[in-house]
């Protein structure tokens, strides 16, 4: 299936742009389990350079921890948010700011743990601030996950919100997404005044692109299959990057 020709988003404005990336999905290719989703040399490089031609307004924008993202990619050091915006650090900052109360996922922990063992091939992404049940390698779970999850978020009273992605189920604190995580990078030294451009690939990245959308930026989302809130689109991870490469070239004519 080839490129949808009219979705296709128009290069960036380097000197005015804002630029926010997902990782899994978006910045590189869905794995079968986290730790395998790394980013080559040539990726890296990409992301060093539009740092750099952005003036350090570039940031990625994740439902992993920043402990997890930076050692992904290393030797860079982005400004991040991660944990769907549970955790935000600057790149500039030596620790991330956090908001959200672990103690809250005690019981879920335990309930998890319990599921993982009953279900070979699923597995808990432990994250402190937010606990992940991915079913990837065992998808007959996937109905009995869900409706775990939707259980433990119930129990919670409101405190955890439950967020679906792909083949995973997560519950977190409630009262952060990644929309709020764009709206306070674009505070910082390095994003204020420019113009927000998101890049996602699943339904967590929906709350992004309606704040980027409210703002007057430019939303994409990768893919094809689903209903979005964004404005464009783009076919798969490859596609990003040459337009990514695309947009440094035709500026540095
Ligand atoms: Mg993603």
């Amino acid at each position: 299936m080839g490129k949808s020709i009219p979705d296709d988003p128009p290069a960036l404005d380097l000197a005015r742009a804002a630029l926010f990336l997902d990782y899994d999905g978006t910045l590189v290719g869905i794995a079968p389990t986290p730790a395998e989703a790394r980013p080559d040399q040539a990726v890296l490089a990409l992301l060093g350079r539009l740092e750099r031609r952005l003036d350090g307004a570039l940031a990625i924008v994740s439902g992993r921890g920043v402990a997890d993202l930076d050692l992904m990619l290393a030797p860079l050091r982005l400004t991040v948010a991660g944990l769907h915006g549970l955790e935000v650090r600057p790149r500039g900052a030596a620790m991330p700011v956090c908001a959200g109360d672990a103690g809250l996922l005690t019981p879920a922990r335990a309930a998890m743990s319990a599921f993982t063992e009953r279900n070979p091939g699923t597995l808990i992404e432990d994250k402190r601030l937010s606990l992940a049940l991915h079913y990837r390698l065992n998808p007959n779970a996937g109905g009995a996950a869900e409706r775990l999850a939707e259980q433990l978020a119930a129990e919670s009273a409101g405190a955890l919100r439950l967020q679906r992605g792909k083949m995973v189920v997560e519950l977190l604190p409630a009262g952060r997404d990644k929309g709020r995580a764009i709206d306070d990078l674009l505070t910082l030294d390095d994003f204020v005044g420019r113009q927000p451009v998101f890049v996602g690939d699943d339904v967590t990245d929906e709350a992004g692109f309606r704040v980027v959308n409210e703002r007057g930026g430019m939303s994409v989302r990768i893919g094809s299959a689903e209903a979005t809130a964004a404005r464009y689109r783009l076919s798969d991870v490859a596609a990003m990057q040459a337009w990514l490469h695309g947009s440094l070239d035709r500026e540095s004519v």
